[in-house]
This record gives structure tokens, sequence and C-alpha cells, in this order.
């Protein structure tokens, strides 16, 4: 595997950073997971633009070294030589003696790895999840994709002991997102999913599926559905980077339409394959 440490292309297994690092002691730092179909990074412009935005919400710099982005990364895809690779970016307040306070003059610190992309389980795709709910305790500004991720941590870990994929978040009785996805429901013939806002990331591959689906003169609202909604919910699916478009099969016991991965979520996930595989 290969990594990129400020400025230096190695071995990700002689990768290191410094235990002052503010990413390491204040989760100070934000970051990107961008993956490749065919050995190109996907969607890499919309990644970039919301990493610039995540840096600007938590007043961090980007480095000089931003511009080289994409340049960079083409090159850590070239070197790892994956049939897909998976690309991680994180971007840190730098080196500190640890004060919480921003540091003066520091250079931020950039990671980059970049890894085997293994493809998810086809059998997932095709007979769709099980999901958990879990109490959303996220702080207010789950838009900035923020390298601080205990409680999606700790709701993909309950999930997964759960025996289910993923976690639907609940804040004050709406489902918000997934602990490492957003969530779309098809109810009453439209598509339904959490607005953009402080209360979710902005996922690129929800802004990608709600475009596919106005193509397909879907109707779409951008209001999150309730705890409650979801019982009457005809299909569920997830959206992400790395789980693509995920259809749900069951919410906790409750099982979501037939019990099998739906229409609208088949249409959705093919023309997805089509856009990413092109
Ligand atoms: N929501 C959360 C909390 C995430 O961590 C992710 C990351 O994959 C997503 C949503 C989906 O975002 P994207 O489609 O940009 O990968």
């Amino acid at each position: 595997d290969v990594a990129y440490v400020n400025g230096r292309f190695m071995d990700l297994a002689d990768a290191t950073v410094p235990v002052e690092d503010r990413g390491l002691q204040f989760g100070d730092g934000v970051y990107e997971v961008i993956r490749t179909y065919r050995g190109r990074p996907f969607q890499v412009e919309a990644h970039l633009a919301r990493l610039a935005q995540s840096a600007a919400a938590i007043g961090l710099a980007l480095p000089e070294a931003a511009r080289q982005f994409p340049a960079l990364i083409d090159e850590g895809i070239r070197r790892a030589a994956y049939p897909d690779c998976k690309v991680y970016l994180q971007i840190t307040r730098g080196v500190a003696p640890r004060d919480h306070a921003f540091p003066g003059r520091v250079a931020p610190t950039v990671i980059m790895t970049f890894r085997l992309m293994r493809p998810l389980d086809p059998a997932l795709a095709a007979n769709g999840v099980a999901v958990v709910m879990a109490d959303d305790i996220r702080w207010g500004r789950c838009d900035i994709k923020s390298v601080n991720l205990l409680a999606n941590v700790l709701a993909r870990q309950r999930a997964l002991e759960a025996g289910a994929f993923e976690a639907l978040l609940v804040r004050g009785g709406r489902i918000t997102e997934g602990a490492v996805s957003n969530v779309m429901v098809v109810r009453q013939g439209g598509l339904r999913t959490a607005p953009v806002g402080p209360e979710i990331l902005a996922g690129v591959t929800r802004h990608l599926v709600l475009e596919l689906a106005r193509k397909e003169g879907l109707p779409i609202k951008e209001e999150a559905v309730t705890r409650d909604e979801l019982r009457s919910a005809d299909e569920v699916f997830l959206t992400g980077t790395t789980v693509e478009v995920l259809p749900v099969v069951t919410v906790d016991a409750m099982v979501i339409g037939s019990g099998c991965p739906g229409p609208i979520s088949r249409l959705l996930q093919q023309r997805f394959q089509e856009v990413a595989l092109v």
C-alpha cells in the first residue's frame, strides 16, 4: 500500500505522524474518501470541493499542496496500481504542543493512503441489507467531514454486533443519515431524504443519486422521514462512496416493503453503475 505524508510518497508501513499532531489529540482535521472505478477517481472534484468547505468551516487554511491534490491523487493511484483503489485524504491543523486553541503558524499535516478497494459483496447489493436504528448522538455540525468519528464508530459497531450492516441515526424522531452513508426512503411514490444542512453530511453519492432520480422523473422531497413514517416505507436504501446504492430490507425487526430490494432502488442502483462504470 502507498501513503503520502506532507509532500512525500512512501510505503504505507513507513508512514507516521508525530504524537502531537492535532488530528490525533483533538480530532482537529477533515478528510475525504474517494474511490476509483476502472482505475479513475470518481467524482474527485466534488470530493475536493467538499474538503475545501470542511476545512473552511473549521478555520483551517488549505496548504499549498491542495492545488496539486488532483495530480497527487492520480500519482498515488498509479503507484498503488490496484484494479480499484480507495483513497483516504486527511488534513489536520498540524503538530503543536497540546493546547485547545489554534496554534500560531503551523503547517497543516496532509496524509493520503491508497489501499485496495474491495468491491462490496454482490450478494448484499442484490439482496439488500439489514440495518438498525441508533440515537444520533453526534454534534451539531455533521455537514463538516471531520475526523471526529467516535459517535459514528460506536453506531456502526452496534450495528455489526446486531448482525446488521449499518445504523440509521435518529435525531428528534427523524432519520438523519447512516453512520457511513446517507439514507433514502421511497414512500407514497416519491423519494425522501434528509435535507442538506448541519444534521447530515452532504454526500457526493446522495447528490448524484438525486440527480439520477430527477432524470427518471421521480418526485423528490428533501425532508427527513420520521421513525414512524419509516413503518410505511416501500423501499429504503443507502448511498455513499463505499456502499454505492445499497437496498435496505429490514430496519431492526421490521421488514421494509416486500423484504426484497424494490424497483426504484434497483433502477437507481443500475443508473448509478452506468455512471460509475463509463
Ligand atoms: N454520511 C456519512 C456520515 C458518511 O461518513 C458518508 C461517507 O461516505 C456519507 C454520508 C456518504 O457520503 P459520500 O457519498 O460523499 O461518500
